[in-house]
């Protein structure tokens, strides 16, 4: 499994590496913006997308609407990183094609069960 990182957090990649790694995914790509992000989107296929919500230059909704209006990657599952502080954003990342959501902040065992939830294991 092929997986893409986007956080501007590198605290925040790190820990979601680590509970990738626990779960045997090591196949992990990461960027630190949208922009980052649908670059190597372009470049790779990923069999899935972990996106921040929050992040400079482009932001996740930005991406998530640009990966969804492309055929490509019309159907890349993605999970957004939403912050618990802005409920409004659950609701705008659903309408906007997230395939799951995590709330932040959130504990590596919760990463986990939403990954397992979206590829139903
Ligand atoms: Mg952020």
């Amino acid at each position: 499994m092929k997986v893409l990182l986007t956080d501007d957090s590198s605290t925040m990649r790190k820990i979601q590496k680590r509970v990738l790694a626990s779960m045997g995914i090591e196949d992990v790509l990461e960027a630190s913006n949208g922009k980052e992000a649908l670059d190597l989107i372009g470049q790779h296929k990923f069999d899935f997308v972990l996106l921040d919500v929050n992040m400079p230059e482009m932001n996740g909704m930005e991406t998530l609407k640009a990966i969804r209006s492309n055929p490509d990657t019309v159907k890349l599952p993605v999970i957004m990183c939403t912050s618990v502080a802005d409920k409004g954003q659950v609701m705008e990342a659903i309408k906007a094609g997230a395939t799951n959501y995590l709330v932040k902040p959130f504990q590596p065992a919760d990463l986990q069960k939403k990954i397992e939830a979206t590829f139903g294991k």
